[in-house]
C-alpha cells in the first residue's frame, strides 16, 4: 500500500450496518456508509481470504444486490475484477452502499446466519474502500427477533453492545462477530478479561470448562511472559459434529462436538483446541513470519514459517496442557508418538520438505486430493516434530538452562514488540541457535528444508526416551489401499498408497472391488483373510463400467505404530532433561 496516498485519505468516516431480515434464508443486509470523501472515484473491495486459513475463498461470491447511492440516486457500480466495485464520486463527499451477503457454509472460517444465531467472519461480510485499510469504522447491529446478545472482541460503542467501533480494518477483519442467544460466561486471568461465548448447546461442565481455560492461559501466558490483551473472547460453536479453529487477535472461533465434554477423550481434544487457537494469539497474530501482516488481502500470502506458526502451535497445545497436570507425561507422551506416525505412515515425508509444505499450503494443504498423502505432508505434524526436537536439543545443550519457551520469549520481544515486524526464516533460525548454543545449519538442511529421517531416538535420548514400533514383528499381507464401502456394499477404493502392492500393481482410486481371486468382496475387512506377503492373487474391480482382472503380489504391510519408552537405566543427566521436558 502506497503510504503517502492513505494519509491523504483519513478523514473519511466509514459505518455499516448489518441486519437480518431474511435470517430463515441466510442473509444478512448490509448498508454501508462512507463520508468526508475527497476523490473522484471510490473502490470497494472484499478480501478474497481470511487470515489464519491459507485458501482463496472468493467471499465475494456471496454478495448480490450490490447498489451504490450518491445524492440520494443510484449510481453505476460496476465491477473491476472479481473483488471491487467502482463507484464514480466526482468529489461528493458521501456515499452509501447496499448490499446482501448469503451466510450458510458451517465454519469456524465462514459466515452462517440462520434464525438461531448470525455468525460473521468479518472478512466475508465487510467491504472496505481500496486504500483505506487503515480506517476506523463503526458496526451497528440489528438483531433479528430475539437476539439479545453480541459476542466479540471489538470495542463497544457508549456501552452499546449491538454498536461495534474497529480502529482499522485489520482489527475488524480479525475480530469475528457472534450474535443470537448464546451462553456467555467469564473469568478473570492476571487482570485479562476472557469471555466464553458457547453457541448450539452442549454438555459442557461450566465450572470445569474455566477451572481448565484459566490453568492453561496462564501456562501460554507464562511461555511469553505477559499477556498483551485486554480482553479476549472465546466464540464455541457446538454443532452434531463440529471441529476445527481459528485464531484472532484477540478472540478465535472454536468448532466442537456438542457432546464432546461427556468423554475423558473429547474433552481433552476440546483443551488441546483451546490451548492451540489460545496460543495463537502470540504465535502467529503477534510473533509472526514477515509476510504475514500487514496482510494482502487480494491475493495468497507465502510464507515458508507455517511450520513454526502452525506447527509448534501444535506442539505448544500438549505442553501446555501437560504443564497444567490435566495429563499425564504417558498421556503426553503418547500424543506425541501419534504426531510420529502420522508422519511416519505417510509417502509424502519422501517428497515435501516442511517449508514446500507451508508455502504451498495454499494450493496444497488445504486442497487435498486422492493422491495427496503420497506427495505432501502436514506442517502442523512435521513442526510439532521439529518443535519437541530443538526443545529437547535446546534443554540438553543448556544443560537444563533454557528451552524452547526462551526462543519463543526472545522472538516475541525482539520482532513484535521491540522492531514491531515480522521474521525471517534466517532469523528465527538465529534465535534457535542462540539458545542452543550451536549453529543449526545441519538441522535445517536435513530437516526443515530437506527429507532426511527423522532421527526420534537422537532426540527422545535426551531424555532418556526411545521409540518401539509396535508393528515391527508384524508380517500381515497388504494391499495398500483405503477403501470405503457404499450402502449397497460396493467397496470403492478411496486412497492408494505409494510403494504398496496395489501401487505397483494398479490399483486405483475409484475402482470398485468386486472379486479377489473370484470370489465376491462386500466386505473390506475380510478381502487379505489367509493371505500372506508373496501371495498372488487377482483382483477384479470395476472401472468406468468395465470389468478388469489385476495380477497383483502382495507385499509386507509396512506401517509403523510408534510408541515412546523409557530406556533402561537413563543417567542423571537424562532425567534432569526429562524433569525439565515434561515439567515433572
Ligand atoms: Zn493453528
Amino acid at each position: 500500500m502506497n503510504l503517502n496516498a492513505t494519509q491523504a485519505q483519513t478523514t473519511a468516516q466509514i459505518s455499516y450496518t448489518v441486519s437480518f431480515p431474511e435470517a430463515q434464508a441466510h442473509y444478512a443486509e448490509v448498508e454501508m456508509h462512507v463520508t468526508g470523501l475527497k476523490q473522484n472515484t471510490l473502490d470497494l473491495k472484499m478480501p478474497v481470504w481470511t487470515p489464519g486459513s491459507y485458501l482463496v475463498r472468493e467471499f465475494a461470491k456471496n454478495i448480490e444486490a450490490f447498489n451504490a447511492t450518491v445524492n440520494g440516486k443510484i449510481v453505476a457500480s460496476p465491477k473491476l475484477n472479481k473483488n471491487t466495485w467502482h463507484i464514480i464520486t466526482k468529489g461528493v463527499a458521501a456515499v452509501t452502499v447496499k448490499y446482501r451477503v448469503y451466510a450458510n457454509e458451517v465454519s469456524v472460517r465462514t459466515s452462517y446466519i440462520d434464525v438461531s444465531h448470525a455468525f460473521l467472519s468479518t472478512s466475508g461480510i465487510f467491504i472496505y474502500p481500496a486504500n483505506m485499510l487503515h480506517a476506523p469504522a463503526t458496526i451497528t447491529l440489528t438483531p433479528y427477533k430475539d437476539w439479545a446478545k453480541v459476542s466479540t472482541s471489538l470495542e463497544m460503542v457508549n456501552g452499546n453492545p449491538f454498536v461495534r467501533h474497529s480502529p482499522n480494518f485489520d482489527i475488524l477483519f480479525d475480530s469475528p462477530i457472534e450474535v443470537g442467544n448464546q451462553d456467555v460466561f467469564g473469568f478473570d486471568v492476571d487482570g485479562v478479561k476472557y469471555e466464553v461465548c458457547m453457541y448450539g448447546g452442549g454438555n459442557y461442565d461450566k465450572e470445569r470448562v474455566k477451572k481448565d481455560m484459566h490453568a492453561i492461559i496462564e501456562q501460554e501466558a507464562a511461555v511469553f511472559g505477559e499477556n498483551p490483551n485486554k480482553h479476549y473472547t472465546f466464540i464455541i460453536h457446538n454443532h452434531l459434529r463440529g471441529g476445527g479453529g481459528i485464531e484472532h487477535l484477540s478472540s478465535t472461533v472454536l468448532g466442537v462436538s456438542r457432546d464432546n465434554y461427556g468423554t475423558e477423550k473429547g474433552y481433552q481434544g476440546f483443551l488441546g483446541l483451546v490451548a492451540h487457537e489460545h496460543f495463537h494469539l502470540w504465535n502467529v497474530k503477534r510473533l509472526r513470519p514477515i509476510v504475514l501482516g500487514p496482510f494482502d488481502y487480494d491475493n495468497e500470502n507465502y510464507t515458508t514459517n507455517l511450520w513454526i506458526a502452525e506447527g509448534f502451535t501444535e506442539y505448544y497445545q500438549e505442553i501446555a496442557v501437560r504443564r497444567t497436570k490435566l495429563y499425564s507425561p504417558e498421556n503426553y507422551l503418547g500424543q506425541m508418538a501419534n504426531e510420529f506416525n502420522v508422519l511416519e505412515n505417510l509417502p509424502g515425508k519422501d517428497v515435501q520438505t516442511v517449508a514446500e509444505s507451508s508455502f504451498d499450503a495454499w494450493i496444497k494443504g488445504y486442497r487435498p486430493n486422492e493422491n495427496s498423502n503420497n506427495t505432501t505432508i502436514s506442517y502442523y505434524t512435521k513442526g510439532a516434530i521439529i518443535g519437541m526436537m530443538l526443545d529437547l536439543e535446546i534443554i540438553n545443550n543448556s544443560g537444563q538452562k533454557h528451552n524452547l519457551d526462551d526462543v519463543m520469549k526472545y522472538m516475541y520481544t525482539t520482532y513484535y514488540k521491540t522492531k514491531k515486524r515480522g521474521y525471517t526464516d534466517a532469523e528465527f533460525k538465529k534465535g534457535f541457535e542462540m539458545f542452543a548454543g550451536k549453529k543449526l545449519d545441519d538441522f535445517y538442511k536435513k530437516y526443515v528444508n530437506g527429507l532426511d529421517p527423522v532421527d526420534y531416538d537422537k532426540y527422545l535420548g535426551y531424555a532418556g526416551y526411545k521409540t518401539v514400533n509396535e508393528l515391527a514383528d508384524n508380517n500381515d499381507a497388504a494391499l495398500g489401499i483405503t477403501t470405503a464401502t457404499t450402502a449397497a456394499k460396493k467397496v470403492i477404493v478411496s486412497g492408494v498408497t505409494r510403494g504398496t502392492a496395489g501401487y505397483i500393481d494398479g490399483i486405483n482410486v475409484g475402482d470398485e472391488i468386486t472379486a479377489i481371486d473370484g470370489n465376491p468382496i462386500t466386505d473390506a475387512s475380510t478381502m487379505l483373510t489367509g493371505k500372506t506377503p508373496g501371495d498372488k492373487i487377482q483382483v477384479t474391480v470395476s472401472r468406468d463400467g468395465q470389468t478388469i482382472v489385476l495380477p497383483v503380489t502382495l507385499l509386507k504391510n509396512n506401517r509403523v505404530k510408534y510408541k515412546i519408552v523409557s530406556i533402561e537405566s537413563p543417567s542423571t543427566q537424562q532425567l534432569a532433561v526429562r524433569k525439565k521436558w515434561l515439567s515433572l
